[in-house]
């Protein structure tokens, strides 16, 4: 029997230095889906165009990184955000989008971080996509916004690379539209694995980041499969059982909110939206 096939929930494809190579690489391992995010206007289009390449393989998140955010003056954040809007009907999600208190050190800065979060989460919830969600030094401040996005949009959220705290995850999992992602440092440290096996196991997602340095290596799509195993033998779980779940909780991430359907009923008005058309 074929296993079931992964997905990365989380990396920056067009951040690779050879993103095709990369994309082939994770294929051969069996990871087949891939969902890249962008932080700027640069980096949607590169995201867009990958998509473009690799339909259904390169699923593109479109979004304005708090680290970027906070240093680009209100114009740039204008601009920025109308380039994402204009695109917003070839994205799979908007992300990588949130709370960066690193690279924020002003309360000033901070406020601004959260009014462009705010923009962001309200062009999501009209264009009715799921928000991957980015925190350094801010994980309660974006839990409690991602609580708010749940209860007022009713679309999922992703906290991606979540390692806070056992504490943290458990508090996540008792709200229904809340997705969290492990990486790679499941593999090495036991603290990050002991959050991953407090997540709700119809929450967990597992993502590399790629290509953010791991263990002096950039991360990369293909290296899905030891997560997975690890995950796996942390949670006592047999393997295809986890990846048949990591494949239906991506399944309800991505598509369990949309107000459309892809098989209208007959004689139904309702436009379906190019990128599935
Ligand atoms: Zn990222």
């Amino acid at each position: 029997m074929q296993s079931t096939p992964l997905a990365d929930a989380h990396c920056h494809l067009d951040q690779l230095a050879d993103p095709d190579a990369d994309i082939q690489a994770a294929l051969t391992a069996g990871v087949t889906r891939m969902l890249s995010c962008s932080e700027d206007p640069d980096s949607m289009r590169a995201t867009l165009e990958l998509s473009g390449r690799y339909p259904g393989v390169v699923l593109p998140g479109l979004g304005l990184h708090p680290a970027v955010a906070v240093h680009l003056d209100d114009g740039a954040v204008d601009a920025s955000l109308s380039f994402l809007q204009d695109r917003l009907d070839s994205a799979a999600f908007v992300g990588e989008v949130g709370l960066d208190y690193l690279h924020a050190g002003t309360q000033l800065e901070r406020d601004r971080q959260n009014v462009i979060l705010k923009e962001l989460l309200g062009l999501a919830a009209r264009a009715r996509l799921p928000v991957c969600l980015h925190s350094r030094r801010a994980e309660r401040e974006v839990l409690e916004v991602a609580v708010v996005s749940c209860e007022e949009s009713g679309l999922p959220v992703l906290l991606h690379w979540f390692t806070h705290s056992v504490k943290l995850a458990r508090r996540a999992s008792s709200v229904p539209l809340i997705y969290m992602s492990a990486g790679p440092s499941v593999l090495h440290n036991p603290a990050a694995m002991a959050v991953a096996a407090a997540i709700a196991a119809e929450r967990l997602l597992v993502e590399t980041d790629a290509p953010v340095p791991f263990g002096g290596e950039s991360a990369r799509p293909a290296w899905i499969p030891r997560v997975v195993q690890a995950i796996a033998c942390a949670r006592g779980l047999p393997e295809g059982e986890l990846r048949s779940m990591l494949d239906q909780n991506l399944e309800r991430f991505l598509y369990s909110s949309r107000s459309w359907s892809p098989h209208p009923p007959s004689g139904s008005t309702h436009e379906m939206p190019a990128r599935f058309a």
